[in-house]
């Protein structure tokens, strides 16, 4: 049993063939997913995903980094009504970006903040976006953390130091295509970090692992992250998926 802790399904990049995408995820042992939302825009498209596939995909509800502009304030209001008015099963995907816009670091940390304060009083997981700003993401998280948050460092692909400092604030990293990318030193980081921490994600429609790299990214992919994870830590493919199935659980009580 395979849960994708991190994927937008919802995105018009699969309204050709949503339903046969679902099926060969389902064929690879994929029985839930958790759908990361973006920005205002995004929600109806999300929420009418998770009303037709019930029981297997399941809302999350956030302002994503890269969509924190100057009209941010009027964006987290809808959003959190939107929290508030549906079941969610986490705050996300919120976070840091420097990658795209360095100006907005601003107020990027001001909603950050903010989804982190919501994430604590609706005691939710959060899936934490932080591309090249781990380490800033993870020092808003400690000084945040009174063993009230729980969550995913979504996409991680940082250093060995920020895979344990995640590790040690009771987080988790979410492992995907990059594992399989022949530049990425993940390996050796994740054979040092060990398994406890880590569950499977896609980002889908993004970030297709080898072989299919390049390609749209599907749930059903999962199978190579899971072989390769399986290969780093010498375990059998079963035992693999069973430890990843413990640990979703474990970040998404909600889920079972
Ligand atoms: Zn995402």
């Amino acid at each position: 049993m395979i849960i994708d802790t991190h994927t937008h399904l919802y995105l018009e990049e699969f309204n050709t063939d949503r339903s046969e995408m679902i099926q060969r995820a389902r064929d690879k042992s994929v029985i839930k997913v958790l759908l990361p939302n973006i920005d205002s825009s995004s929600i109806d498209s999300l929420l009418q995903m998770s009303m037709d596939y019930p029981e297997f995909a399941y809302p999350m509800m956030g302002l994503h980094p890269c969509s924190v502009k100057e009209n941010y304030k009027a964006e987290l209001n809808k959003i959190e009504k939107m929290l508030n008015e549906n079941k969610c099963f986490g705050v996300g995907e919120i976070g840091l970006d420097m990658y795209w816009d360095k100006e907005s670091i601003e107020i990027q940390k001001d909603a950050f903040i903010t989804q982190l304060q919501w994430s604590k009083s609706a005691k939710l997981p959060v899936s934490i976006h932080s591309r090249e700003c781990t380490n800033m993401a993870i020092d808003i998280v400690e000084q945040m953390q009174d063993g009230a948050i729980t969550g995913v460092f979504h996409c991680f692909g940082g250093s060995l130091e920020e895979g344990l400092r995640i590790k040690s604030l009771g987080m988790y990293l979410g492992i995907g295509g990059v594992l399989t990318y022949k530049n990425s030193n993940l390996k050796n980081i994740l054979l040092e970090l060990g398994y406890e921490n880590l569950v499977l994600e896609t980002d889908a429609p993004y970030l297709s692992p080898v072989p299919m790299r390049g390609k749209r990214n599907e749930p059903s992919y999962l199978d190579y992250i899971l072989e390769s994870l399986s290969q780093i830590f010498s375990k059998d493919k079963q035992e693999m998926e069973e430890i990843l199935y413990l640990n979703s659980t474990r970040v998404f009580p909600d889920l079972v």
